[in-house]
């Protein structure tokens, strides 16, 4: 396993994470567990700001919040500057709660409710990324009843193509979200935003896709943007004050997986931008972007207990361990892939190749094929790296299997920043309507 961040093995022959051995997390926390390495999301976050701040434009980090989005975290996107996207009520609340500036808040989204703008309008946030019509004419409408201005951006697709899985490409013609530049809806609807009295627009936002290696998407993107930009100046006269080109930066999951150090990516942004606005004579924009998982991923690893194991001679060795899809669906949905080793025996060799089962009632619940590993034993301690996007995030209770706990290491010290959920959680909305619960004490 690729040790990222702090990650290393130490004296004991241990995993060892934020300078805390992983054998003790999980003595005090129990397993399941997802442990993030504090150092290196904040590493991370600097690193998408330093590179920024080189370039001389003015800009914006946006943490996508959706890659994992609870309130410490959003205290340390708080404490790094950045601003932070969210695209539901309960990401808005939690960044609420957590103290987050409200002007830093960007939401997103292609079905906001009217409960979610008013609840975001009321909270004054910094800024809604517009999907669609319907959404320009509800938000005109709400914006107008509670006598506010709104600042926008309208999400466009482009009609880049990221190379990437199909379920998590967004950038295309044929996509759920935005406005479409080539048949002009794009250009149609800036001019319906422009018109509208309570909205102010910013400018345009787009997204390519995720988990993107190369820089080659972002200059088309931001080339297709600066050239609707000077198309809609000619137009309108209208000039954008903000161009976001989203997020979708990749991160190392397994061997094989090549992204680009995070200042090269953001130095291929801010020379596009400067290039193709620049030759325009268009006033540079700020620049906004919105990593997620490039912030979290990596700094993520999940620690299990091995349970059963089920050896099928000539066919493959079955390891089962206490979570799985409920932790981290993304194997299941998108044959996403991991590595792993055993924490507790990191100096040993490989002697072994086992495939990784969760313990969900779907053989598709599966977290890792043909891993080498030494001889498993019962109660070794799996730890599954590159597990801090998408995996608490998309969590869920399904077997009604209870949620780890999370945990943030740093410098020696671990933090619980979310409690494993209880059996009382599991039950808490449970209702048994009066006449059944008759016929329960009666017995
Ligand atoms: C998901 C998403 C992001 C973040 O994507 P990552 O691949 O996690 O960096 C950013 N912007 C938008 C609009 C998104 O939908």
């Amino acid at each position: 396993m690729y040790l990222h961040g702090t990650s290393k093995v130490n004296d004991q022959g241990h995993l060892e994470i934020g300078g805390v051995d992983a054998t003790q997390l999980v003595a005090e926390y129990g397993t399941p567990l997802y442990v993030f390495d504090e150092a290196l999301v904040r590493q991370r976050c600097r690193e998408f700001v330093d590179a920024f701040r080189a370039s001389g434009l003015k800009f914006q980090v946006a943490y996508a919040s959706k890659a994992f989005c609870v309130m410490a975290m959003c205290r340390i996107v708080e404490e790094e500057g950045m601003s932070l996207d969210v695209v539901s009520d309960g990401e808005l609340y939690t960044a609420l709660q957590a103290g987050f500036p409200a002007e830093r808040i960007h939401f997103h989204g292609n079905n906001k409710t009217v409960d979610e703008i008013e609840m975001a309008i009321d909270a004054q946030i910094g800024c809604f990324v517009v999907d669609n019509f319907i959404e320009l004419q509800l938000l005109n409408a709400i914006a107008g009843d509670k006598r506010q201005k709104v600042k926008v951006l309208l999400r466009i697709t482009p009609g880049v193509e990221a190379h990437t899985h199909e379920f998590i490409s967004t950038g295309q013609t044929d996509s759920k979200f935005g406005f479409d530049l080539g048949n002009g809806s794009a250009m149609r609807a800036i001019k319906e935003a422009a018109s509208l009295s309570n909205l102010d627009v910013l400018g345009v936002h787009s997204h390519i896709g995720s988990q993107i290696f190369e820089v080659e998407g972002f200059r088309i993107a931001a080339e297709k943007v600066a050239g609707f930009a000077v198309q809609v100046r000619k137009e309108t006269g209208i000039i954008f004050p903000v161009i976001n080109l989203g997020g979708g930066f990749g991160i190392r999951y397994v061997e094989g997986h090549t992204p680009l150090p995070v200042a090269v990516y953001v130095e291929a942004i801010t020379e596009a931008i400067k290039e193709n606005f620049g030759n325009n004579d268009y006033p540079l924009p700020e620049i906004w972007v919105e990593p997620g998982r490039s912030i979290v991923g990596d700094a993520g690893t999940t620690l299990y207990t091995v349970g059963t194991t089920k050896d099928i001679p000539g066919v493959r060795k079955y390891v089962a361990v206490d979570g799985g899809m409920t932790d981290n669906p993304r194997p299941a949905l998108y044959e996403a892939e991991y590595e792993a080793m055993l924490a507790n025996r990191a100096t040993e060799q490989s002697e072994e190749v086992v495939s990784i089962a969760g313990k969900c009632c779907e053989s598709g619940d599966m977290l890792i094929w043909d891993l080498n590993l030494p001889k498993v034993s019962v109660g070794d301690i799996l730890a599954v790296s590159c597990t801090g996007a998408y995996n608490y995030a998309m969590a869920s209770n399904y077997n009604r299997i209870r949620r780890p706990g999370v945990v943030f290491v740093k410098d020696g010290q671990s933090d619980l920043v979310v409690k494993r959920e209880s059996f009382d959680n599991i039950i808490g909305n449970d209702l048994i309507p009066a006449r059944m619960k008759q016929v329960s004490t009666t017995r």
